[in-house]
């Protein structure tokens, strides 16, 4: 909206800023997709502006996922009562059939799903290449445009077929050679460094039971190159303990961290199965955690120390995790379970609902690295901004509106922008015909279930 002033009023704000700034009633402008004031009381008069009423509504900024698997939106409710690597060796064969209008199908309906939850960011792990399935990454990049989300993919990979000592089978996993030069081929495509980027991609192994050691160690080699981020599953089950263990004679951060894969470039999903030293020493290398909760429910996993990893220093952003471990997808709601999670792992002070918040918003772009642009809301800063209705049934009331946000049920969504752009307004996604992506998700997920 180059040129164009958005002008939000009379909304309780939470900044997330590094003092927690809040206004009780406030006003935010918009001028050229950034961030042009923000502040107590009325906006300032600008002619032109379009002027958004924000009373009973709290504005934060747009919500970041730091975790995602979108070709799984077309794969949900299989293998219900599994472990991780259960669930794995049942839905390995199903993804072997996803092919470019599948994962196309999925990623729209998953993005769409993903703004109507207050995310404005997504990464997205695709590690799923099956020979002749057509152009995967492309469909997701192409899905993220035609839903107007800010995205980060990475470029996924597995080299760790069965025959070779790994979980997945042979048939699923690529040579090192034509993931490196697909990795490589998929930064020059895609990867926009630039300022105020919708798309910067990072490379992405897929986790120390489906990759080789030389693809970690190649792949942090080219992501460093070429100047981009990376990340991995890591420390999501004791089943992967216990694998590292007996592969590599140490856990999974030791070995992690023996290949050079521990720093401020790096995020990993999951870290639940820590050593109190492994948590200071991921704090101290500033390497990033993707915390998805639900998803660690879902699978049983186990329950992350966030509020240990936090208090070590190490960025701890939310994410919802591929939707076939986590079948509801609700960025807004994963608020809510990570202050359940901590709070059943450390009592009633493992988290706040504040420190909720930060995780879901600052916390996810310091893990993507884009805390300079993203992730609150100060002048500068890209409006990416989701704007939660307070007054209705299920929140009216609630005095405090951060508590009634993390605390109560998903709010409806007045307003998400990203960039200043509508992409949802009064619980309508904007970009899209909703109806139409359901129907195509619906078809893809018919066509991959049956071979
Ligand atoms: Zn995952």
């Amino acid at each position: 909206m180059t040129g164009a002033v958005l002008i939000i009023d009379g909304a309780a704000i939470a900044t997330v800023d590094g003092a927690g700034t809040e206004h009780s009633s406030g006003h935010l402008v918009v001028r050229d997709g950034r961030i042009a004031t923000v502040g107590q009381g009325p906006a300032p008069a600008v002619e032109g502006a379009r002027r958004v009423d924000g009373s009973g509504c709290l504005l934060t900024p747009g919500l970041v996922n730091t975790h995602h698997h979108l070709y799984q939106w077309a794969t949900r409710a299989y293998a219900q009562q599994a472990t991780l690597f259960e669930w794995l060796t049942e839905l390995y064969p199903v993804w072997a059939r996803v092919t470019e209008p599948v994962v196309g199908a999925a990623a729209a309906a998953g993005l769409a799903w993903l703004a109507r939850s207050g995310c404005t960011t997504t990464t997205d792990h695709h590690y799923l290449f099956p020979r002749a399935a057509g152009d995967l990454l492309a469909s997701t990049v192409e899905a993220a445009r035609r839903i107007g989300l800010r995205f980060d993919p990475t470029r996924g990979s597995m080299d760790l077929g069965r025959s070779n000592g790994g979980l997945p089978p042979d048939e699923v996993v690529e040579s090192l050679d034509a993931i490196l030069d697909a990795t490589g081929a998929a930064v020059e495509r895609f990867h926009d460094p630039g300022p105020g980027s919708m798309m910067r991609v990072a490379v992405a192994p897929c986790s120390p039971f489906s990759v080789s050691t030389e693809l970690l160690t190649e792949s942090a080699a080219l992501a460093r190159s070429l100047g981009v981020r990376l990340h991995t599953h890591l420390a999501e089950t004791l089943d992967e303990e216990t694998y590292c263990r007996e592969r590599y004679g140490c856990t999974p951060v030791e070995y992690l961290d023996k290949l050079g894969w521990l720093g401020a470039d790096v995020w990993l999903a999951h870290a639940v199965h820590l050593a109190p030293a492994e948590i200071v020493r991921l704090g101290a290398t500033g390497t990033g955690v993707a915390h998805c909760p639900s998803s660690n429910a879902r699978l049983g996993s186990g329950i992350a120390p966030s509020r240990a990893l936090l208090d070590a220093g190490a960025p701890v952003g939310l994410g919802v995790d591929g939707a076939a471990s986590q079948e509801a997808g609700r960025l807004v709601e994963e608020m809510r379970q990570a202050l359940y999670a901590a709070r059943l792992r450390g009592g009633p002070a493992g988290l706040t609902a504040r420190q909720s918040l930060a995780m879901a918003t600052i916390g996810g772009a310091r893990c993507l690295g884009r805390d300079d642009e993203i992730g609150s809301l100060e002048p500068g800063k890209l409006a990416d901004l989701a704007l939660w209705r307070l007054d209705g049934l299920g929140h009216a009331g609630i005095a405090d509106p951060v508590a009634a946000l993390v605390f109560g049920a998903a709010p409806p969504l007045e307003l998400l922008t990203v960039a200043g752009s509508v992409v949802v307004e009064r619980d309508e996604l904007r970009t899209a015909d909703e109806e139409a992506l359901a129907r195509d998700l619906g078809r893809a997920s018919r066509e991959v279930a049956h071979e």
